[in-house]
């Protein structure tokens, strides 16, 4: 069994997430994604931790607008989806589903969720029992469709929702209490989803976040993660696009 790794969170945009995975005993650090790289910077700094590997969820400029400062700051390689090759700047390490590797002795999983964009992945790691899940799923949502269709992130998600139920799902953006202000019109009834509501605002209230999530948690109270079909996900997010 490897030393657990560290995981630290910081703000980054309006309302990004940046996260560094550490190992205290191999010295090994990795950003997921490279949303806004002062503010990786400060927080390597603040660690005291070196960058050695960025891992890219997909190739929008707030998830990998800052890989080629950081890989030329710190030399760290760059992992993510080979079949997003020519928009993924710097990219080292091209990856598909069903694909793995070691980090600091952690076996790291890689799936592939198309939906938002064709070329998602996402980053699970099962000894601690995470997931870096980019913006495939949020806290009571789902990635906008930019480039899939519903029956991909039907699929994606139902990927996702396959994992233990206490996996914890990182996701990149901080959009719970709007999410969930939409899903209650989905369920209003949804006791597990009021209650959800209520200890979100609790915790934004006092400025914190209420990433990450869980796959219990969403299995529980995330239309999208509800949805039966691909059809009535496609109109939930359709309905959501409008909201
Ligand atoms: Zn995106």
């Amino acid at each position: 069994m490897s030393a657990p790794l560290d995981i630290h969170m910081f703000p980054c945009f309006w309302d990004n997430y940046g996260f560094l995975i550490h190992s205290p005993v191999t010295g090994e650090t990795a950003c997921i994604d490279t949303p806004e790289p002062d503010k990786i910077i400060l927080a390597l700094e603040g660690k005291d931790w070196q960058l050695s590997e960025i891992w890219n969820t997909h190739h929008h400029p707030d998830h990998a607008g800052g890989n080629m400062e950081l890989k030329n700051l710190y030399g760290a390689k760059v992992r993510g989806c080979g079949a997003d090759k020519s928009r993924i700047p710097g990219l080292d390490i091209e990856l598909a589903d069903g694909d793995s590797f070691m980090f600091a002795g952690h076996k790291v999983h890689i799936m592939e969720t198309p939906g938002h964009t064709i070329g998602h992945i996402i980053y699970y790691i099962p000894t601690m029992k995470t997931a870096f899940v980019g913006d495939t799923v949020f806290a009571l949502g789902c990635g906008r469709l930019f480039e899939g269709t519903p029956e991909q992130m039907y699929e994606s998600i139902g990927k996702i929702a396959a994992l233990p139920d206490d996996t914890k799902l990182y996701c990149a953006h901080e959009y719970t209490l709007s999410n969930g202000k939409f899903a209650l019109t989905v369920e209003p009834d949804n006791q597990d989803l009021i209650n959800y509501m209520e200890e979100a605002k609790a915790r934004r209230d006092q400025n914190l976040p209420t990433v990450p999530t869980s796959v219990a948690a969403e299995k529980k109270a995330n239309p999208f993660f509800r949805a039966a079909t691909a059809k009535q996900l496609g109109k939930i997010r359709k309905a959501k696009d409008n909201f």
